[in-house]
């Protein structure tokens, strides 16, 4: 995966538009985060083609750094995989 310049810092350590899966590619541990969501019970789970779909849109968002949500605080992959959850701005 390429960055843009402004997208890295000097470390290469921190990246705005990356979700924790695409963090994990670079050596970052987010294995629980998986986990917990490929375990959700599917009555609350979201379908897989919305969850990516929520997912591009927070990856367009200002808010996202690493994977978090700068608004909410949550991991947006987390968010986006319960049915019930929104974003707070109402994007998706
Ligand atoms: S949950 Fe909403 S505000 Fe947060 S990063 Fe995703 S789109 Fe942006």
């Amino acid at each position: 995966m390429k960055y843009n310049k402004s997208e890295v810092s000097v470390n290469n350590r921190i990246c705005k538009r990356c979700l924790t899966r695409e963090l994990a590619e670079q050596g970052e541990n987010f294995q629980y985060l998986r986990e917990y969501i490929e375990n959700l019970d599917m009555d609350v789970k979201a379908p897989a083609e919305l969850y990516e779909e929520r997912l591009a849109v927070c990856k367009e968002c200002d808010f996202l750094l690493q994977g978090m949500c700068r608004s909410c605080g949550c991991y947006v992959e987390l968010r986006a995989a319960v049915t019930k959850n929104s974003c707070p701005y109402k994007r998706w």
